[in-house]
């Protein structure tokens, strides 16, 4: 079994997220979707929210499951008996810090990261951008699934603030 982890914030998932996870489950037999707990910093969405959406986006990938952890990715991974990481490449900002973990976690624990780039559709897209632009009354329609949009944009209804 070659299992896989993508792991991030998912503050909410964007389709970004999305194409890197399908893309990922077509070369793996199991894919692992890690939502972080980080406990000094809540988020727009509560975890519980990002697994709901995550796990309603990805129906159609028999072989993506959604998990959460807390810590170090390299002990989910050892748990989870998955030898890899696959990170998207958005630009080159992303690179100098994604390649210090990789290397972290090949020194840590011998955990591979694949990078893998992204779609030049949604190279310039961020959960955080999404949550700014619905902000401020902007279409974000075509970043994140329908599901993630109405969330979204009733969360802001109601007087959320982004993070
Ligand atoms: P964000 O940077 O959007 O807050 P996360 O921490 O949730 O993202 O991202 C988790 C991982 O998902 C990132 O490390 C990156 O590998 C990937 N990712 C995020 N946005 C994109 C995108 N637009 N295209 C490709 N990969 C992405």
């Amino acid at each position: 079994m070659r299992r896989a982890v993508c792991p991030g914030s998912f503050d909410p998932v964007t389709n970004g997220h999305l194409d890197i996870v399908g893309r990922a489950s077509r070369l793996f037999d199991e894919v692992i979707v890690a939502v972080m707990i980080n406990p000094s910093k809540s988020g727009m969405f509560s975890v519980p929210e990002r697994i709901t959406m995550l796990r309603e986006v990805t129906t159609d990938l028999p072989n993506v499951r959604v998990e959460t952890f807390q810590g170090l990715l390299v002990d989910f991974c050892k748990t989870h008996d998955a030898p890899v990481v696959v990170k998207g490449l958005r630009a080159v900002s992303d690179f100098d810090y994604e390649l210090q973990m990789a290397q972290m976690n090949v020194g840590l624990a011998g955990v591979e990261t694949l990078f893998m780039p992204t779609n030049p559709l949604y190279s310039y897209l961020s959960s955080s951008l999404v949550k700014d632009v619905t902000k401020w009354g902007g279409d974000v329609s075509q970043h994140v699934p329908e599901s993630v949009h109405r969330r979204l944009r009733s969360r802001f209804d109601s007087g959320a603030q982004p993070e």
